[in-house]
């Protein structure tokens, strides 16, 4: 009988619903209208999502199951680990460098803003050295692995991924003033969205959301991020606000003549999870292993993915110039 409240206990946290029971049972609705209230209501609103989807995956007889199965194992592997280094890492960020901030925010509207524009430069700095240095790359391939795209590739992840994000993250936020109580609200707001942008096209077909395509990052850019098409590889670095692809210009639509193809261009098998979780820290370690003397190993490690000591570089800033040229 453990086993099956174990069990219970596991789908009630993946729902995220426990808080919102606990409301129910207690049968004091109005704290429904407090903060904690309404984030208890938010966090059930992706998994109840990934659900229909993959309802309507197996209505449309699209079912993706390639993905759900890798994904599934990696939510299961991570459940514990990666989530708590991750807290720990932000808590000792905070407690390192919150002295050396000049200022600190408010919760008032501009502050509000002004955070959320930092946390999406920490977003970008964190993610594009993810695409940009090959040791960071082995975080982040896992999840620009699967070839379909629906909202289970939020959870695939390397459970050292978040730890990394997260320091970096929150040693910018917090070295520019950014109040942790802020850090936090705009943490759960970037997670809720930054898991909405990977809704697949069994549930929303288009995703560029109407005119909001133009202002804010959609689940279009995103898609597009996840592409390996040579034109989309490494663009859209961001999570809601795109600014700073914008002012790096890595910002990238979705163009309605090139179809996506998803996933990483290593010849690899994405339903195998040994192959998604450690495929790449593997290529890494060939190519190390191979190269010929200790600088050139140690450039494999920080340069980007496609990087090679003979010069013969298949970079996507390669693959991107020689696409472009071909036009
Ligand atoms: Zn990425
Ligand atoms: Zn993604």
């Amino acid at each position: 009988m453990e086993f099956l409240q174990t069990l219970f206990d596991e789908i009630i946290g993946f729902l995220g619903i426990s808080q919102a029971l606990e409301i129910l049972r207690s049968g004091d609705f109005s704290s429904f209208t407090t903060y904690e209230g309404i984030v208890s209501l938010i966090y059930p609103i992706i998994p109840l999502l990934i659900i229909l989807e993959l309802i309507l995956g197996l209505i449309y007889k699209k079912p993706q199951t390639k993905v759900y199965k890798v994904n599934f194992l990696i939510y299961v592997f991570n459940r514990f680990i990666g989530r708590f280094i991750a807290i720990a890492m932000v808590a000792l960020c905070i407690g390192l460098f919150q002295q050396y901030a000049p200022f600190q925010t408010t919760m008032k509207w501009y502050w509000i803003v002004y955070g959320y524009v930092v946390w999406e430069l920490g977003h970008f700095v964190y993610h594009y050295l993810g695409h940009k240095v090959r040791l960071f790359w082995c975080l982040h391939s896992t999840h620009h692995a699967p070839e379909d795209m629906n909202l289970s590739v939020t959870h695939a992840h390397f459970f050292l991924e978040a730890p990394y994000a997260d320091t970096i993250r929150t040693t910018i936020c917090i070295l520019l003033g950014v109040h942790p109580e802020l850090l936090f609200l705009i943490m759960f707001i970037d997670g809720t969205y930054g898991a909405f942008i990977h809704v697949g096209e069994n549930l929303l077909k288009n995703g560029r959301l109407g005119f909001l395509n133009k202002i804010i990052l959609t689940p279009s850019h995103h898609r597009v991020h996840h592409a390996k098409n040579p034109l989309y590889m490494d663009t859209n670095f961001c999570n809601l606000l795109n600014i700073w692809d914008r002012v790096f210009k890595t910002y990238q639509e979705e163009k309605h003549d090139i179809k996506i193809e998803y996933g990483i261009t290593r010849e690899m098998d994405s339903g195998n999870f040994m192959d998604v979780y450690f495929g790449e820290i593997v290529a890494l370690a060939k190519d190390v292993w191979r190269a010929p003397g200790l600088a050139n190993k140690f450039l494999y490690l920080i340069m980007p993915p496609g990087w090679n000591h003979t010069g013969e570089h298949k970079t996507a800033k390669v693959a991107r110039k020689s696409y472009l040229e071909s036009m």
